[in-house]
């Protein structure tokens, strides 16, 4: 077997075990910063059929690439026991990402056992594989989808994704969901300078009045092999103003505290948009998400470079209070605010990539 090229640092810390219980079951614990853990994000593989330019270059992530070998990843009975584990710490919302989740086999088998905990459930896909499970997803429990698309102009999509996948059939995947119910169906948008720029109009036009909900998301230094530069990430509020110009917007209350998309609704009563701006707008303020990868190590923030290995725990017996003792203790221990401290130079610092722990 290759040599598992990892250009990032991979460092895993075991979980620290704490003396002692630290929360209360169902009762929201707090990070050094007061924020709550409400969100958890569950990267169910780090495979991917796309190569997005922003997210898994095809010069890092090429036929070398030595992915997780089934026996790594976290099976369904795991997963949905960390998922039980953390509703009891007060997580209200699981957001099921990869790689590209819909490429594990049997996904539907997963949200078939996470359903009946009564979470919130949702899922990031590149929609790829929507038009073939669009039905299965929604027949095992899955309320809502999100799905990325950075341009529906095919040579834009390309040069974004670097897919050898016709956006067409994105877009077919979309209809699909819809026609499945999965419902409301919010679609994602990188925007990077200079690349599909060109396509912010053509994207809010051709959503518009769907229902659907169109989020622009400024480019990222995410992870370590991108090539982000500052210059080539255009501002929310020029997004924001470029789309009103055309079709008016006016600011939209958030539905809650943490809400990532800054929303902005058609005066006219044509839908809305919403606008992620990590870069210039940080909301690590009310930032309440952790990362769970697909082997099972924690991350309490996207730009983290360590992880904590829950999967060790998991797999040496360890109880379920220990585990949540343990995971309690991560999180009020957590001081992340990485995009309030972001310069040039700290986007050249090594750290976990976007595509092994989602989003
Ligand atoms: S940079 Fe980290 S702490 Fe800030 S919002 Fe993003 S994930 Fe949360």
């Amino acid at each position: 077997m290759t040599e598992r090229i990892i250009p990032i640092v991979d460092q895993r810390d075991p979980l620290p075990l704490p003396a002692g219980g630290a929360f209360t079951p169902g009762a929201h614990i707090a990070d050094t910063r007061g924020r709550a853990l409400r969100d958890l994000r569950v990267s169910v593989t780090d495979r991917c059929n796309f190569r997005c330019t922003y997210c898994m270059p095809r010069e890092v992530f090429g036929p070398d690439y030595a992915f997780l070998q089934r026996d790594q990843l976290l099976n369904f009975e795991e997963i949905t026991r960390v998922v039980r584990l953390f509703k009891a710490l007060g997580v209200e919302k699981v957001r099921l990402t990869g790689g590209e989740p819909l490429l594990r086999r049997n996904l539907e088998g997963l949200i078939g056992m996470l359903a009946p905990l009564g979470l919130d459930l949702t899922l990031t896909t590149n929609g790829s594989l929507l038009t073939k499970k669009a039905r299965a997803l929604k027949a095992a429990g899955l309320k809502r989808i999100t799905v990325s698309l950075d341009s529906p102009d095919e040579r834009v999509f390309q040069a974004m994704n670097d897919a050898e996948f016709p956006v067409s059939r994105v877009l077919e995947g979309i209809d699909a969901a819809a026609a499945a119910g999965l419902a409301p169906i919010k679609i994602n948008m990188v925007v990077k300078r200079g690349v599909n720029d060109t396509s912010i109009l053509p994207m809010a036009r051709h959503f518009r009045g769907s229902g659907h909900i169109v989020r622009f998301i400024e480019f990222m230094d995410v992870g370590a092999t991108n090539g982000w530069r500052m210059d080539e990430v255009i501002p929310s509020s020029e997004i924001v103003r470029m789309i009103s110009a055309e079709m008016p917007l006016e600011p939209a209350a958030a539905h809650y505290t943490g809400e990532v998309a800054a929303r902005w609704r058609y005066a006219d009563g044509a839908g809305e948009i919403g606008v992620i701006s990590s870069v210039t707008q940080a909301f690590c303020r009310d930032c309440t998400r952790l990362r769970l990868s697909t082997e099972g190590m924690l991350y309490t923030c996207l730009f983290a470079s360590k992880g904590n290995d829950l999967r060790a725990l998991l797999r040496s017996g360890a109880s379920d209070a220990d585990l949540q003792a343990g995971i309690a203790r991560l999180w009020q221990a957590r001081s992340d605010r990485y995009s309030e401290i972001r310069t040039e130079a700290t986007a050249r610092e090594p750290r976990i990539e976007m595509s092994y722990i989602g989003g």
